[in-house]
Order: structure tokens, then C-alpha cells, then sequence
């Protein structure tokens, strides 16, 4: 099987690293790829964020399946562009990505499917925000409605902070989504659905705020663990039982079933699990640790999504034991951030690249604000920690930061389940 698989971070460095231990891989390729995809894959010029370059890709390199990494290519058509030309394709159809790219229409699938998530409320004038405020609150939770990368999202107590925010987007000409807080852990749960069959993969927590503590913005991401050895041993079923097949069922009602990696963002309140968002696509950083973890060769499974086959495959297999990712950001990010700096380690086992490039002189320097991710394993989530950030010491770049806490309350113990 040729596999072409389409984007350029951590997340697709994970995603060719996984592909290139299948057997059934016979050719691999990353378009556009990064310094990091191209030790394992071949790199293929491709502008991915228009479809019609993805279906080009797709035709010249010979790909048998195409596996499309990011939301924007998925929102723009690409995966039906792709199945029209009659290539296999991982990555749910446009009508289907909307469950990310609005979360108006994201909120809409829930009601109707009865869907647990935030009550919500959409302001697009500014005349009604103040109003709109008074009725959410403290905690507020401001939204961009579209695509943000992570970013669109303010959660704050401080009710100046909040209409800044919100004002910035309707001067932007994004409609905003207010929304009721959500108490509790997060965790995210990655499920592969062939339009009706659904297969979880293990649940993972990320880190969304920039620094220790979760002080700071929220980014794409800053580290992640997997299993969470936290949860209750039920809380998959459940929430498959409660979010996921009501939601793929509903998909599939509206003349838009869902294939490809639907990721549910979850707050595990009080009252059970509850929907914080819904990705159409593997996430960023949570795809490292748990694709470290599978044991099942990961194109056989993704080809059985693109073909609809998902119910035929045996139970998924994993490793023992826990994974960690410690992200290594630019000076600056989440907001304005240096690049073109020399990266020292880059190249060590456990590394995966994000936002790097390799210089006409060989030597691997910054081209975005994640730039990698350091990745350990272990038989203890406390282990798995500790070999990451001794990796995490080992790489050198000029300004960079990365949050010392990841996964550091799970291995204590701190958290628990609700
Ligand atoms: P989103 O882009 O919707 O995933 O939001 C990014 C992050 O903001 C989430 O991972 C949460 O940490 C936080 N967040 C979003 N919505 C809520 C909510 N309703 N209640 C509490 N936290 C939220």
C-alpha cells in the first residue's frame, strides 16, 4: 500500500511514524512534510490547504490511500475531492468536518442527537453582547465560531477580559459562541468511525494553556499523556454509549456520515462526561502518545476506516505501560514568535517535529511556534514523565519554553475521577 499522508506537524510526524512500522506499508510520503517526516517518509511539495493540490498529489505520486492530517484541507473538501478521483482517503467528507468547522452546527448535531455539552448561545452584534454576558458567567467562555487552531478560545473570571476578547472576533467579522463553564477534567477520546462503526482509541489528556499551572492563553497544545490511569474503568463505554454513536448515528441521519477520526473534547463533570468541542481529525498533541501506545499496524486500521470495513478488523492491541509528550515552543508562542534558530537535538529518538525546516546547510532550525515534541514511555505515567524531560534537556534552542508539569499531578495521583 502506498499511503500518502497530508500536513506538516508533530501530529503528522506521528502519524508517518506509526504508518512506516506497518508491513503493509510499501511507500510512504508526507506533503508538504517537515524536517522530521522526511528521515522516515519522502517529502512531497503540495499547497495542502487547497483541494484540488491534495487530489494532484494524490494522482502523481501514486498514493492507494491518502490520509489528510489537518482540520482546514477536511473543511475545504479535500477528502471528498480525493474520493471523487477515486483514491481511498482517511478524513471525513465537508458536510462531516463541520462538526468542527462550526461549532454552531457542532452544537445543533448534539441537541438533536441529546448530547451532553455546555448550553450555548450565539452573539454576532455587538449591540447584544453586554446583555448576552450578564447571562453567562463568571466563569465566562468566549469562542470564535470557526477554525481557530486552539486559539479562538477565551476561558476567564474577569468580565473586562471576556468582552475584549469577544470584540476583537466581532471586529474580525467572526460571529462569537458564548458558553456555560464546564467544571472538571479534561480528557480527549480519539474514535476511528467508518460512517457508522466506532472504535475507540485510548483516552489522552492534553495541556492547553501555556504555562505551569495552566497560567496563560491557550494554545494547540503544550504536552500530553496517555492512558489516564485517573478515569473509571467504565468511562469509555459510557461516553461511546452517551456521546459518540448518538452523534455519529445523527451524522449519518443528516446525509453526512463520518469517517475518519472524530475527537471528542471532554469535561468530565460532576454530572458526567459533557462535550467541550468535537475535532474531525487526529489532534495535536494527544496523537503522539496514544499512536505510541497502539500495537495494531496503523494502515491496515485506517484503510478499513477509508473503505468502510471497520467492523471486520479485530480489537485494537496496545503496549503496557504510559506515554508522555513535553512540547518545546518559540520564544513568543502563542503569540508573535522567533524562528529560524538552529535546534540542537533535534534529531535524538523520542523527537518529533512540528514547525521545522531543514536549512540549504543541513542544520534543523525553528519555522513555527510548536516546533517539537519530546516523547517518553515508560511502565509508570511517573517514568514515561521522567524520560521525557530528560529528553526535554537534551534539545537547545535559543528563547524556547516548555511547561515543566505535564502529566505531573496524574503521576502523583492528584486528580481524580468523578
Ligand atoms: P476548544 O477550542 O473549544 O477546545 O477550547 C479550548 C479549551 O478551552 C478547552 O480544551 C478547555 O480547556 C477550554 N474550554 C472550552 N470550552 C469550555 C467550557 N465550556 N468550559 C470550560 N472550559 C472550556
Amino acid at each position: 500500500m502506498r499511503v500518502l499522508v497530508i500536513g506538516s506537524g508533530a501530529r503528522e510526524h506521528a502519524l508517518v511514524l506509526a504508518l512506516s512500522h506497518d508491513p503493509a506499508v510499501t511507500a510512504l510520503a508526507c506533503a508538504p512534510g517537515n524536517a522530521g517526516t522526511a528521515a522516515v517518509a519522502e517529502s512531497y511539495g503540495a499547497d495542502v490547504t487547497e483541494p484540488a493540490s491534495v487530489v494532484a498529489a494524490a494522482k502523481e505520486w501514486r498514493a492507494d490511500l491518502v490520509v489528510i492530517g489537518p482540520e482546514v484541507p477536511l473543511v475545504a473538501g479535500a477528502a471528498d475531492a480525493v474520493r471523487a478521483a477515486g483514491i481511498a482517503c482517511f478524513g471525513p467528507s465537508a458536510a462531516a468536518a463541520r462538526i468542527e468547522g462550526s461549532k454552531a452546527f457542532a452544537k445543533d448535531v448534539m441537541a438533536a442527537a441529546g448530547v451532553p455539552t455546555a448550553h450555548s448561545e450565539i452573539v454576532d452584534n455587538p449591540a447584544k453582547l453586554d446583555a448576552a454576558l450578564a447571562r453567562f458567567g463568571p466563569t465566562w467562555v468566549v469562542k470564535d465560531d470557526g477554525l481557530a487552531a486552539g486559539k479562538g478560545v477565551a476561558v476567564t473570571s474577569d468580565l473586562a477580559a471576556a468582552r475584549t476578547h469577544a470584540m476583537t472576533l466581532l471586529d474580525g467579522g467572526h460571529p462569537v459562541l458564548l458558553e456555560s463553564y464546564l467544571d472538571g477534567p479534561e480528557a480527549s477520546l480519539f474514535c476511528l468511525v467508518d460512517g457508522t462503526t466506532v472504535v475507540p482509541l485510548l483516552p489522552a489528556q492534553d495541556f492547553k494553556r501555556v504555562g505551569d499551572d495552566d497560567a496563560g492563553p491557550n494554545t494547540g497544545g503544550m504536552g500530553a499523556y496517555a492512558p489516564l490511569p485517573w478515569t473509571t474503568p467504565d468511562l469509555v463505554d459510557d461516553v461511546l454509549t452517551k456521546i459518540i454513536q448518538p452523534v455519529v448515528d445523527e451524522l449519518a441521519e443528516r446525509g453526512a456520515p463520518f469517517s475518519g477520526l472524530l475527537y471528542a473534547g471532554l469535561a468530565l463533570t460532576s454530572e458526567g462526561p459533557q462535550v467541550i468541542e468535537f475535532n474531525c481529525r487526529f489532534g495535536d498533541p494527544e496523537t503522539q502518545v496514544v499512536l505510541a501506545l497502539l500495537r495494531t499496524p496503523l494502515a491496515g486500521l485506517l484503510n478499513a476506516v477509508a473503505t468502510g470495513t471497520l467492523a471486520a478488523q479485530p480489537a485494537l492491541e496496545w503496549h503496557d505501560g504510559y506515554a508522555v509528550t513535553v512540547v518545546v515552543a518559540a520564544e513568543g508562542y502563542p503569540g508573535r514568535v522567533r524562528s529560524g534558530d538552529v535546534i540542537a537535538g533535534a534529531e535524538a529518538h523520542g523527537v518529533l517535529h512540528a514547525g521545522t525546516r531543514r536549512r540549504d546547510d543541513g542544520a534543523i532550525v525553528s519555522a513555527g511556534g510548536r516546533v517539537l515534541s519530546v516523547m517518553g514511555t515508560g511502565p509508570t505515567l511517573h517514568e514515561a514523565r521522567d524520560e521525557a524531560y530528560r529528553l526535554v534537556a537534551d534539545v537547545h534552542l535559543t528563547g524556547s519554553h516548555h511547561r515543566t508539569d505535564i502529566a505531573a499531578r496524574a503521576a502523583k495521583g492528584e486528580i481524580t475521577a468523578r
